[in-house]
């Protein structure tokens, strides 16, 4: 089975799935690039942030040495009494603020204490807790080399997030593994991580836990670092701050957010920053843009449906129209109309449609009009031969009424009026004899042959056939014939009805109106002569002269008019090797010219010429 799938629709599905490939191609490289764009854009961006931590924590740290060194110094400069030094360290621990302890230690063992009361008051702490604290958690002093400095998160209490820095003092009448370390409180370190809601920062300390976060649970329970997963872990514990201080990875935290992070070390208190920020937020834009894109992808497909489907009707629509138009024609109605105006190859098309039907209409009319004059043709053949058989039946009972009138004659007086009358009838039957003689002569076609003829007999024949019909009409018909025509070689009946033509045809155009009709006959030459009929009628329009010897071509109403005359009339005289020519005149009538040749006229066939002496043998 044989789908009939309209234009239209295949139209409209090509533009949709071309549009919808671009439009899918665009958006697809779109968002690819964009993704891509923005992938580099934050990675750089948690790189910079993490190192911009980590740095602003180092710069704190190092304010925090310095602070240190000159406790240090004023704990052991020999020179200043211990009251000096008293006042001076109290000062000290008001400026910072941030100080809750300094400690001092010689070759690992703790030779000065000294506590802020205050902050250990607003936490709640007594200088036992903070002992005990150090006791249980000792620095690692091997580890804490000439410039570095140890940060460590030491929170004892959740009032008080604290962590300790420690760092090795070297001068001029310093013991050797002189370390100063400091519990000091986390504000600064906080402050630094809680800055933005749009990222996670936290720090890790240099015993790999937990010393800054946002979330300060994490900080008060000194947590291990319990939310990177193992592997990003241990590519966090590779950087380096001298080689590769910055690193930048994407994984799903252990609590299960997809995140972008990225690390950095610093020198010296080798603390290590991190930056989260989640997928969701990160890719926020992007997604908002495949969105917007899917939309737009969507609209523009609409649009092309709707354009495609308007296109597709303006397109198929006048070749539906043309198919209609084509079907009308086939059932034989050429009147249609094809309303198709369009500037392209369909407008062409229709406009070869419409001639073609305008066309197929006057041929149409043409075979009706042959069909017509075929039609007339064959009743015309048909009266011929009908009439061939009554003019024989009517010959023998008018030779019958000759014979009896001459015997009558020979018995009448010549002096009586019966005598009178049987001459009337005798001239009256030989004018009918005549007549039907030669109506049998014109009609009996298959015994035409040519042979040697006497044109000026044949002229007279033919007036006593026509000459009545002419009469009635008010046609004079008169003859101007030559004296010793010479013979032509033709078949009497033939050239008896191209003049029969010519005299009808005259009388026709003349319309009722009184006026003539002249042969005349003369000799051009040795091998031709001439016949001329000319009338004194309307003459023939210009413009049609060059058509009335086509077949079929009239003026005249239907009915009267076949359109053969003429055109049989030329047949003839070109089978009997002559011409035809007119003169026409428009006001004075028309003449038509025929010239013969004779029987001496090399122009005819030698096979013809042997017939003729045959004949007149
Ligand atoms: P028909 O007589 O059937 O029309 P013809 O072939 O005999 O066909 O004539 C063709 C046309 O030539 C005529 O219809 C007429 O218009 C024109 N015609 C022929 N003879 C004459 C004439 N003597 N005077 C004017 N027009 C003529």
């Amino acid at each position: 089975m044989k789908f009939h799938i309209p234009i239209r629709f295949k139209l409209m599905t090509t533009l949709i799935v071309v549009i919808a490939l671009v439009v899918g191609m665009i958006t697809y490289a779109m968002a690819t690039l964009f993704h891509s764009d923005k992938t580099t854009y934050i990675y750089d961006l948690t790189s910079i942030i993490a190192r911009h931590v980590v740095e602003e924590a180092h710069a704190v740290h190092i304010g925090y040495k310095e602070r240190l060194l000159l406790f240090s110094r004023i704990i052991l400069d020999p020179n200043l009494p211990q009251s000096d030094k008293g006042t001076l360290l109290s000062k000290l621990f008001e400026d910072i603020g941030e100080f809750v302890s300094v400690t001092l230690y010689e070759d690992g063992d703790e030779q000065i204490a000294i506590y802020d009361a205050k902050s250990l008051e607003r936490a709640q702490l007594l200088k036992s807790d903070v002992i005990a604290y150090r006791q249980n958690n000792p620095i690692p002093f091997d580890e804490i080399k000439n410039q570095s400095i140890y940060v460590v998160n030491s929170t004892i209490t959740r009032e008080l997030p604290s962590m300790t820095i420690a760092v090795a003092i070297k001068g001029d009448g310093i013991p050797e593994n002189t370390i100063v370390a400091a519990m000091v409180r986390l504000d600064s370190m906080l402050d630094i991580v809680s800055r933005s809601d749009a990222y996670d920062a936290f720090i890790i300390g240099s015993d790999g836990m937990v010393l800054a976060h946002n979330d300060i649970v994490r900080v008060v329970e000194n947590r291990e670092i319990d939310w990177i997963p193992p592997d990003a872990m241990k590519k966090v514990g590779a950087i380096n701050a001298n080689t590769s201080p910055i690193i930048t990875l994407e994984y799903t935290t252990l609590e299960g957010v997809d995140v972008v992070a990225g690390f950095a070390q610093s020198k010296t208190d080798y603390l290590t920053a991190g930056v989260h920020i989640p997928r969701t937020a990160a890719y926020l834009t992007t997604r908002e843009l495949l969105v917007n894109l899917t939309w737009v992808a969507l609209l523009l497909l609409i649009f092309a449906a709707m354009l495609g489907f308007f296109w597709a009707q303006r397109i198929t629509r006048p070749i539906e129209r043309l198919s209609e138009a084509t079907k009308l024609v086939g059932t034989g109605n050429f009147d249609v109309e094809i309303d198709v105006e369009s500037n392209d190859e369909i407008g062409d098309l229709a406009g070869s449609f419409r001639h073609m039907a305008l066309g197929l209409h006057d041929r149409d009319a043409e075979l009706k009009t042959a069909q017509y004059a075929l039609v007339q043709a064959e009743k015309l053949a048909a009266f011929g031969k009908l009439g061939a058989g009554i003019a024989h039946e009517v010959k023998n009972p008018l030779t019958g009424i000759l014979g009896y009138t001459h015997l009558s004659l020979r018995k009448v007086d010549k002096e009586t009026n019966l005598y009178k009358n049987l001459k009337i009838i005798e001239k009256e039957t030989k004018r009918c004899k005549l007549i039907i003689d030669n109506l049998l002569k014109f009609s009996r076609q298959e015994e035409f042959h040519k042979e040697a003829t006497d044109i000026n007999e044949v002229i007279n024949d033919t007036i006593d056939i026509v000459n009545h019909q002419l009469t009635i009409n008010q046609v004079a018909l008169n003859r101007e014939l030559a004296h010793e025509l010479p013979l032509v070689y033709a078949d009497a009946n033939q050239i008896q009805q191209v003049l029969m033509n010519f005299c009808i045809n005259a009388q026709q155009a003349l319309d009722g109106t009184p006026g003539e009709v002249k042969i005349s006959t003369r000799q051009l030459d040795d091998e031709t002569i001439e016949i001329r009929v000319c009338d004194t009628g309307p003459g023939i329009p210009p413009e049609i002269q060059q058509k009335i010897f086509e077949p079929f071509f009239t003026t005249k109403p239907t009915g009267e008019g076949t359109g053969l005359g003429l055109s049989v009339t030329f047949g003839i005289v070109r089978d009997h090797q002559g011409d035809i020519s007119i003169v026409n005149n428009v006001t004075k009538g028309v003449c038509f010219i025929v010239t013969l040749p004779t029987m001496s006229s090399k122009k005819l066939p030698r096979s013809s010429k042997r017939n003729n002496s045959t004949t007149e043998l």
